[in-house]
């Protein structure tokens, strides 16, 4: 079997084309959609990822603001940084650069995220909301993965979706979309007995585990999606996702490769979000 490379740098390039539209839209009412990023110390991968979204801010013609905290900062100053955040005009969504230093809770500072401007889709009303089926913001990753799918014309209905991973950001919010589009869910997590026995079933394959080439070709049913979100640095400095790409070729129906794959579309999604959240409250209904 030919496997497909899903092309996310292409996709991802033409959502923003679609999204500097909106922003012309917003423009002509004397609206600019503005995210601030909030940064605590200097962990290294954080600043390369929020210079990226920057950028990305930069090229679709949104305002943004990077707020730098040092280590030494205390959880209090971020959070009535969020406060003055949740209150300024020019911002339409917030985001929180994870992970943040030993001694700040993540919980309470999400949780002082605006639930309108909270782009990132982590605070719980908006977790709750996403549950229900009524979402407001869903997390940029899984919500990358959902476009990916749409944009490939890939059926979901009535399909078999294992999803591999099952944290806050991408696992859980990743099954309840595929739930919601009527497949058949199974999450797997690093409990699970025989995890080829569960991932050999699906007919869409999503793994985010963050454990390199977790998944082989005989793990794989004969032409299954299979998306890999998982990105981890090997010592040799190389990139490399949960699935063996090229054990894969020839036995998954599409695969999206890593680098080029899920990662630029999470970042299509959070200007997304942040475009939406504009229009919202030009529309009057970006309350909290
Ligand atoms: P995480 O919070 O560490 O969660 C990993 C999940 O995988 C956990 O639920 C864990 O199970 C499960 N797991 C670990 N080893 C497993 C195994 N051997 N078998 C089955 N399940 C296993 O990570 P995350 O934030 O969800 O991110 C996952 C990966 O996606 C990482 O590589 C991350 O860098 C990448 N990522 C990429 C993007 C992007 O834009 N492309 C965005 C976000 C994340 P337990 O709960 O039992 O521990």
């Amino acid at each position: 079997m030919q496997t497909r490379i899903i092309d996310g740098n292409a996709i991802a390039r033409d959502l923003r084309v679609g999204l500097i539209r909106r922003v012309a839209a917003l423009a002509a009412m004397g609206v600019r959609p503005g995210l601030a990023v909030l940064q605590v110390g200097d962990h290294p991968a954080s600043r390369i990822y929020v210079r990226n979204k920057m950028k990305a801010c930069g090229e679709a013609g949104l305002y943004s603001e990077h707020i730098e905290l040092p280590a030494e900062a205390d959880e209090s100053t971020l959070l009535g940084r969020i406060r003055i955040l949740n209150q300024d005009a020019r911002i339409h969504g917030i985001l929180v650069q994870l992970p943040l230093p030993a001694g700040f809770s993540a919980e309470r500072v999400v949780e002082a995220l605006a639930p309108a401007k909270d782009v990132d889709g982590f605070h719980p009303t908006n977790v709750g909301l996403l549950t229900l089926g009524n979402p407001r913001f869903v997390p940029c990753t899984p919500l990358g993965v959902m476009r990916l799918i749409e944009r490939e014309e890939i059926d979901v209905q009535g399909r078999h979706a294992v999803v591999v991973g099952r944290s806050n950001i991408v696992g859980k919010p990743m099954a309840l979309l595929l739930l919601q589009r009527g497949a058949t869910v199974t999450i797997c997590n690093s409990r699970t007995p025989d995890l080829g026995a569960m991932t050999s079933q699906a007919d869409i394959l999503v793994v985010a585990a963050g454990r390199p080439r977790l998944v082989t070709a005989r793990m794989v049913k004969p032409g299954a999606v299979v998306i890999d979100v998982g990105i981890t640095r090997l010592a040799d400095g190389k990139l490399a996702g949960d699935v063996d790409f090229q054990s894969v070729l020839g036995t998954a129906s599409c695969i999206t490769p890593v680098p080029g794959g899920v990662g630029p579309m999470t970042i299509a999604m959070l200007l997304e979000n942040t475009v939406m959240s504009a229009e919202r409250t030009s529309a009057g209904r970006g309350s909290p």
